[in-house]
């Protein structure tokens, strides 16, 4: 019988050294698999490349539907682009899996009871990467969700907890502050959760969520959130049950599938020996599941949860009186391959969960296949309260100034030379969202401490809103406004969505 052929990337950083730990547990447990490595990452970047991957690595890539991955370094600075999230949506990875689980008593400060699945969005929101510097000393970065992003992602957390039995799904977001694209997800969440009346929902603030993950996370069952909260609490929830090291992550998309450990290439441990490879090896062991190879994978947990059990830890586990012995990373796997076959006696075993394993589920047809009919009314582009119509623009205007009124007084003119205050009236100006001008509500009325990003709120008059040229009538305002020696850095147009404004009012407004 063929192998099953997988990609492997060896990483960076401590990459090699847990990849060797991970390679040699694999083998001992005579796991039928073929690598076809990559090299992508830290070679790659310093070959003058911004992605880290070159062509031959895309090839080998995209012929093997399964991939093992240890984490990459991007570079800082220089334009390098993460290769992690380059990979996550060429691929189209949207979902990132992460289990957390209690290791208490073997791990002293884990906590009681924690076995939680964290669902991240995988491929939108701040990881995007879209960043401007617009000003001399303003920077922007554009956080960006859509409706099928965010109803893909909840309706496999949905999914996923109907399979696994898992009770309840809690929805993590900020949309006290973001209430447009925080509170979209939050909405495409409850949309989701109508179709699922057996399992219990609920949401939290991502802030005193994260709090609470921390704290009581034997609260919490499958939380699904968005890309930037996902990786934070998902560091916090594998650091409170004893380290980083320790928790592996699944990225599952319809046709591919990359699995890894949630932590990062950490340079400073690189070449040492020091490593914890169990959150690589709990990588491997997702895939194995993924793969339907169960027995193997129940095989490898149980001889490393024993491994763990019987006091054998690496550096960042060691406790003084409660671990048995200091090991390096490679002599932690020589451990893991002792004992294939036993299994722990503390913790609980793999074949406990039998029909509970994390990713297998994941690989089933049903959980991949979005089930976009379900949510036309939220989804469709064309329903009434999905027409959009213009009522203004917004221009962001690098002007060096403290008085909001200068700017404002300059316009006007500006407005009036190109006889445009009949179409637009500068209706507000804000600085980094709170509105200065007209009635500031700061001590000092019209000034700012430090600015030169003015955010300008043009409303077309009335009885412009039905023009059929308003891109004419917003060329002609910022060419009015140009010729007046304003720099126009961004524009952002203001639309209503049926009865609904798609722009946020100023703090203040
Ligand atoms: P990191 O996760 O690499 O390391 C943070 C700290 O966690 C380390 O200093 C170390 O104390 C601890 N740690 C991490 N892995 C450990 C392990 N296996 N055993 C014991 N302790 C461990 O985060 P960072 O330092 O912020 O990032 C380093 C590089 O990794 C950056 O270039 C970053 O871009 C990259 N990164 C890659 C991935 C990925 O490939 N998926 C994910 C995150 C970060």
């Amino acid at each position: 019988m063929n192998k099953t052929k997988i990609t492997l990337i060896k990483g960076d950083g401590i990459g090699p050294e847990i990849t060797e730990a991970v390679l040699k547990i694999l083998s001992a447990a005579k796991v039928d698999l073929e690598y076809e490595e990559a090299i992508v990452g830290e070679k790659i970047y310093h070959q003058n490349s911004s992605s880290g991957i070159d062509e031959a690595a895309w090839k080998i890539i995209k012929r093997n539907p399964v991939m093992l991955k240890a984490p990459i370094t991007t570079p800082m600075g220089g334009g390098y682009k993460s290769l992690n999230v380059t990979m996550r949506k060429e691929l189209g990875l949207y979902v990132n899996l992460r289990p957390s689980v209690s290791y208490f008593p073997v791990v002293q400060n884990s906590p009681k009871i924690m076995d939680l699945i964290i669902i991240r969005e995988n491929e939108e929101d701040l990881y995007a990467g879209i960043e401007y510097r617009q000003t001399g000393s303003c920077f922007t970065s554009l956080k960006m969700l859509t409706k099928e992003g965010s109803i893909k992602i909840c309706e496999f957390a949905f999914e996923y907890a109907r399979a696994m039995g898992r009770k309840k799904v809690t929805c993590m977001i900020k949309d006290n502050i973001m209430k447009i694209s925080d509170g979209m997800f939050y909405q495409a969440f409850l949309e989701v959760a109508k179709h699922y009346p057996e399992i219990e929902h609920e949401r939290y603030i991502i802030d005193i969520g994260a709090a609470r993950l921390a704290c009581r996370p034997e609260a919490f069952d499958v939380v699904v959130t968005e890309n930037l909260y996902g990786d934070i609490i998902s560091d916090i929830t594998s650091e409170v049950a004893g380290s980083v090291g320790l928790a592996g992550s699944a990225n599952i998309g319809k046709n591919y599938a990359m699995f890894e450990a949630i932590h990062g290439s950490a340079p400073a441990m690189a070449g040492q020996n020091s490593a914890n490879p169990t959150a690589f090896l709990n990588g491997a062991i997702l895939m194995l599941e993924y793969l339907k190879m169960f027995d193997k994978a129940i095989l490898i947990k149980n001889a490393l949860l024993k491994t763990l059990e019987d006091g054998i830890h690496t550096k960042d586990l060691y406790q003084e009186g409660i671990s048995k012995q200091k090991i390096g990373t490679n002599e932690f796997a020589d451990e893991v391959i002792k004992r294939l076959g036993q299994k722990p006696c503390i913790l609980k075993s793999a074949d406990d969960n039998t029909g509970n394993c994390q990713a297998s589920h994941a690989n089933e047809k049903n959980l991949t296949e979005f089930c976009p009919q379900r949510y036309d009314n939220f989804l469709s582009k064309n329903s009434a309260c999905n027409l959009k119509t213009l009522r203004g623009v917004d221009f962001f205007i690098d002007y060096n100034t403290q008085y909001s009124e200068q700017l404002a007084q300059q316009i006007q003119q500006a407005m009036e030379k190109a006889n445009l205050h009949n179409q637009f009236s500068l209706s507000s100006i804000m600085s980094r969202g709170l509105k200065v001008w007209p009635h500031a509500q700061n001590t000092q009325p019209n000034k700012t401490e430090f600015c030169d990003n003015w955010m300008c709120r043009f409303m077309l008059n009335l009885c412009q809103t039905h023009s059929t040229n308003h891109n004419q009538q917003v060329a002609q305002l910022l060419d009015a406004l140009g010729k007046d020696g304003l720099d126009i850095i961004k524009m952002e147009k203001l639309y209503v969505f049926g009865t609904v404004d798609g722009f946020s009012a100023g703090q203040g407004e």
